[in-house]
């Protein structure tokens, strides 16, 4: 089958691999769709060992041995393997899995959604209701269903005042969680330019930090009872410690290769807030999640997804998502006939 993989250098190679095989447990689908994440910027630069791809959108075509199930059906795919058995796992928290915790990835340990067919544990299966577009299944995984599980635990329903850090793709899925809860004032941070105007255009207030100081700006306007850092630099969460009210709750969503350090001064040291961390979602919350976007719950979530390419066209599509011309950037492997709307 045809895939394609981060190179190195900022180059992606179309490259002719085995077909992949399902073996006991596991479920060959043909790939729908497959978002591109920030997450992978380090393989666009430095490359990888095989294909990547971890947001993905699929049709069943087959079970491995012992496997029954359903060609035909789209399931989006949940990205950690997780035992199941385990304490964690007993309670929903798949994504603590104490058998697997992370370490066996779907698109990074194992091949992932930027080829024409994938592999995944038949109950990494999240099954999309019929009427829900398969590129509003791709937005339920990293870009609306990792920022929703950490704002449910932060409590973002009940904040009035509410600070982002970073509108990239979990930043503005931030954004419209936010909005689509009700929250009524929404400060949104960036650097100018296509992500910022995205962010306004979901209803938050935007901040240029290359002409306005953030936190300044936001502590002059009453400061915040909930900030969330989704940009996966220091300095950012850094400015979430700066912004929130006493009482308040901080939520580090963002992700970064240096090691997470809270920078607490005179003025963070005098006030009672939580720091909320999480990563991804338990795969428990994807049927409420999908629930929720049948009943157009995410408020212009459709303004997320800037273009789709197919897999010969992927250099473009991930120039232009990691240069920041796009906010989610699909991949569609094996390309749909018509592009129905979310
Ligand atoms: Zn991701
Ligand atoms: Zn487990």
């Amino acid at each position: 089958m045809k895939a394609a993989r981060f190179i190195g250098a900022k180059k992606i190679a179309i490259e002719t691999v085995p077909d992949p095989i399902p073996n006991r447990g596991e479920v060959l689908l043909k790939v729908d769709y497959c978002g591109l994440c920030g997450s992978e910027r380090p393989q666009y630069e430095e490359g990888y060992h095989q294909h990547q791809g971890h947001e993905i959108v699929a049709t069943v075509i087959d079970g491995g041995p012992g496997v029954q199930v359903e060609p035909g059906r789209k399931a989006a795919i949940y990205l950690t393997r997780f035992c199941s058995k385990c304490d964690m796992c007993s309670t929903g928290l798949s994504t603590a899995c104490t058998e697997h915790v992370s370490k066996e990835n779907i698109g990074w340990a194992w091949p992932g959604g930027f080829a024409e067919y994938v592999v995944a544990p038949e109950q990494n299966l999240m099954y999309l209701d019929p009427e829900l577009s398969p590129e509003m299944g791709v937005l339920l995984l990293d870009t609306l269903g990792t920022p929703f599980h950490g704002l449910r635990r932060a409590d973002a329903k009940s904040a009035q005042r509410a600070y982002v850090g970073g509108c990239g793709a979990v930043g503005l899925g931030t954004i419209c969680v936010l909005k689509s809860l009700g929250v009524p004032k929404v400060y949104a941070v960036d650097r100018g330019g296509l992500r910022l105007e995205e962010a306004e255009a979901l209803g938050a207030i935007p901040i240029d930090m290359t002409e306005t100081d953030p936190v300044k700006y936001v502590q002059a306007q009453g400061g915040v009872d909930l900030a969330v850092e989704a940009a996966g630099v220091p300095a950012s969460l850094t400015n979430c410690l700066s912004v929130v009210n006493f009482g308040g709750r901080v939520l580090a969503l963002g992700e970064q290769p240096d090691s997470f350090k809270l920078t607490v001064d005179l003025s963070t040291r005098l006030k009672d807030f939580a720091v909320h961390r999480t990563w991804y979602f338990p795969i428990s919350e994807f049927e409420e999640n999908q629930r929720l976007a049948v009943e157009g719950f995410f408020r212009g979530a459709d303004r997320l997804i800037s273009s789709v390419y197919t897999l010969d066209d992927m250099q473009q599509a991930a120039d232009a998502f990691y240069s920041g011309k796009a906010v989610k950037v699909l991949v569609t492997p094996n390309p749909v006939p018509t592009r129905p709307t979310l």
